[in-house]
């Protein structure tokens, strides 16, 4: 009977929120419970293209897919909000235009940038965290590009791009922005030695703990390519002008008006301040991905961190992690709302990691340790992302967004 199905409500149509939902699709049946997807828009991003959306070497519209595209709409009630809160003691989740009440909850809310208490970073830089954020990135440089060539004097700091963090994000991102330089300044008539790409990094290595070989490899790439990594250099303090950084005790002003923070990241805000307890901003979930205190709330991607019995250090948040924990929390969703007590334990299949270096190179270490890098990584970059879009959407999908020119 329709009044007495539970109802499952799942924030957020990430990687994590959004293969939840399409799970609970198939394998829910009719009459086992109603699922709700909330999420702040209509659409469902790809996050791991979002540095390529900052650059303007991708379109948004490419990384940006419709939720109905992919999500049946007569079996899913999808709610277009934003959450403001949840209240797990009244089973509740506030919204900006009203409230929804839940039996059981999946939190998928994701990310956001972290900026360890440097003065001024959040008023001043830039993060990468969504569609919205990356397209004013990639404006706001075009437009300061644009700019040099009106302002009186010589004005490099409209020129200078800084990077703050070697991790993925940040060597993804300064790659792609290398690649768009020689576009950007032919298209606003600006001489190319003019401009500075600098990457900034408070640890003694980029990529720490990646393998060295290829950490060496992305490194003498992106150097050929103009970029300056300042390595061992601490950001202190961002303002309107620039970046103050700290080597050895000796510091210096670095003047930018392009300043964007890629070092860090933390769960959504809003899983702290509703009272989950968390750990560095996520929750420590339950091998079945339930928090600690709640037996009807679970919790996948960005949010949430569970350590690796094997290595006894978390698995990193990424969307790889977020999808596979979306498939065994929807499992145990079933199992819940099916009055089965038998939920799975979260066992992810790591299938390496890929960093791109544009989009014809990339380093990566896959299947049991071998490495990659090159064109051969970057095929094996794409083959993962539209390995993804099939999974997400099918053949149609993959065709319509995928990145099938692999081989030119
Ligand atoms: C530039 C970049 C490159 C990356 N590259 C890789 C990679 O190559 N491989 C990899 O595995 N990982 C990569 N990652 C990490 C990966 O993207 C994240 O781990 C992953 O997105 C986490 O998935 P998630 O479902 O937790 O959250 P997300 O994918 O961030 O989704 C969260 C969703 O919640 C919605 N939302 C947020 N707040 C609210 C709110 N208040 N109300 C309603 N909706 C809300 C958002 O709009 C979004 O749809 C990369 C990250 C970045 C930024």
């Amino acid at each position: 009977m329709m009044m007495n199905k539970p109802n499952i409500v799942v924030l957020g149509a990430g990687y994590g929120g959004i293969m939840t939902t399409i799970k609970l699709e198939k394998i829910l049946g009719d009459n086992d419970a109603n699922v709700t997807l909330v999420n702040k828009h209509d659409y469902h991003y790809q996050t791991t293209w979002l540095h390529e959306n900052a650059a303007g070497t991708l379109h948004h519209d490419r990384t940006r897919i419709p939720i109905k595209d992919v999500v049946n709409f007569n079996k899913i009630n999808f709610v277009q909000d934003t959450v403001k809160s949840i209240e797990p003691s009244n089973k509740k989740v506030i919204l900006e235009d009203g409230e929804l009440t839940y039996d059981y909850l999946v939190i998928g809310l994701g990310f956001e940038s972290a900026t360890f208490g440097i003065e001024g970073l959040k008023e001043h830089a830039f993060s990468i965290y969504s569609i919205n954020s990356a397209r004013l990135i990639r404006e706001h440089i075009e437009y300061n590009f644009a700019r040099y060539t009106t302002e009186p004097g010589d004005r490099r700091d409209l020129l200078t791009i800084v990077v703050g963090g070697a991790g993925f994000t940040g060597i993804e991102f300064i790659a792609e922005i290398a690649n768009r330089v020689p576009e950007l300044c032919q298209e606003y008539d600006i001489d190319p030695e003019k401009v500075r790409v600098m990457n900034v990094e408070a640890g003694p290595a980029a990529l720490a703990g990646f393998d060295e070989e290829l950490v060496e490899y992305a490194m003498n790439r992106l150097e050929e390519k103009g970029v300056e990594f300042r390595l061992g250099t601490m950001i202190k303090q961002c303002n309107e002008n620039g970046i103050l950084v700290e080597k050895d005790g000796e510091q210096e002003t670095i003047d930018s008006q392009n300043v964007i923070w890629a070092a860090g990241v933390t769960g959504n805000s809003i899983v702290e301040e509703s009272g989950f307890e968390v750990s560095r901003g996520r929750v420590p979930v339950r091998e079945d991905l339930r928090t600690p205190d709640h037996d009807n709330v679970f919790v996948v991607g960005d949010c949430a961190v569970l350590f690796n019995p094997e290595t006894e250090r978390p698995y990193p948040p990424t969307a790889q992690i977020a999808m596979q924990m979306a498939d065994t929390a929807a499992h145990n969703l079933k199992q819940l709302v099916t009055n089965s007590s038998e939920l799975e334990t979260f066992k992810p299949n790591l299938q390496g990691t890929v960093a791109s270096l544009g989009h014809t190179d990339a380093i990566g270490v896959v299947f049991d340790g071998k490495k990659l890098y090159g064109r051969s990584a970057s095929i094996m970059k794409k083959v993962i992302d539209n390995r993804y879009l099939l999974k997400l959407g099918g053949i149609g999908l993959m065709l319509k967004k995928g990145k099938l020119d692999m081989f030119r």
